[in-house]
């Protein structure tokens, strides 16, 4: 979430950080786990001597696939055992292997046999480092929330209450039901400290983030048509953050098409989006239509939270 572009070098060095440091906890897991029940040690060495010897054994035998075939049925009846002795001790199965932040790449970054492709997470990783900056503010966060701004008793439980629903939302995440959130209301209720915190708690839970403002989004569309910069993948964030809808520049043909095709996919796709905007109902419907105004404010597919000074309105369910 750093605040200049990323290169994929840097990308891959942090990648291969993070493999290390899944074999380094897994190591210590191990030396743990042996320590207690010397059997696993055993296990695990007699695994990797079959492993191992496999080559030469091959190389020696009469009918190389009947040795391929012990040799497989061998390790299948050590990892059958490793896998009772851990259940036995209440360890989780995945107890004595790298514990990887994705499960699709092993952390490479690359999926698939000969012909790599890009796994999803370096891809996102990649799209957030592809803006100048990411307008995450690091330091606006549940933790620093202060209620004591408010003078007024019934806007200080409004905005604890709103506080706390947010704060749910990126606990639940992206478990949410429905999966999106807009949260509306006039300018200084506090909706981008609110973003922000949703944004820093939901990355902190290992979640793809990626937050700009309406302004920022359509600027990079328009860039990308009037050059040949590929246009960011804004399917590929887990939630996609649009602050400010209703600043950006209003283009015939393009704004709204452009945030109703981006709603849309993602909301197809099952990947949640967090919008908020100053705008009222009846503006979202003047400004964008019918469509884009259906898929923000339809109740399967969007909770909507808004802050209206002294009042609170809330329809999250
Ligand atoms: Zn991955």
């Amino acid at each position: 979430m750093g605040n200049k572009a990323v290169t994929l070098r840097e990308l891959e060095y942090e990648y291969a950080r993070l493999r290390e440091k899944a074999y380094a906890e897994r190591d210590e897991r191990a030396r743990a786990a042996y320590a207690a029940v010397p059997r696993l040690k055993e296990i695990d060495d007699e695994r990797r001597f079959a492993a191992f010897s496999l080559g030469e054994r091959l190389y020696r035998a009469n009918d190389p696939e009947r040795e391929r075939a012990a040799v497989a049925e061998n390790i299948a009846r050590l990892n059958e055992e490793e896998n009772a002795i851990l259940a036995m001790h209440r360890l989780e199965p995945d107890f004595l292997k790298p514990r990887y932040r994705c499960a699709l790449c092993s952390d490479t970054g690359y999926v698939g046999g000969a012909e790599k492709t890009m796994c999803r997470c370096m891809q996102v990783r990649l799209a957030e480092g592809r803006f100048e900056k990411s307008h995450i503010h690091p330091g606006e966060r549940f933790e620093t929330f202060r209620d004591d701004i408010y003078t007024d008793e019934a806007q200080k439980k409004n905005s604890l209450r709103a506080r706390r629903l947010c704060e749910d939302y990126a606990e639940a995440f992206p478990h949410n039901e429905p999966k999106s959130l807009l949260l509306m209301g006039n300018s200084g209720l506090g909706k981008s400290f609110l973003l922000n915190c949703i944004a820093n708690r939901v990355y902190e839970r290992g979640h793809g983030v990626y937050k700009l403002t309406a302004y920022t989004l359509i600027e990079t569309v328009m860039q990308s048509i009037r050059s040949v910069n590929p246009k960011p993948d804004f399917l590929a964030p887990e939630l996609l953050i649009i602050d400010d809808l209703g600043t950006e520049q209003m283009i015939k043909n393009i704004t709204a098409e452009t945030l109703f095709s981006i709603v849309n996919e993602r909301q197809t796709a099952g990947r949640a989006t967090l919008v908020a905007t100053n705008l009222s109902r009846e503006k979202l419907m003047d400004f964008y239509g019918e469509r884009l105004y259906s898929r923000l404010i339809a109740p399967r597919h969007c909770a909507i939270l808004k802050l209206e000074g002294k009042n609170l309105h809330i329809a999250l369910r």
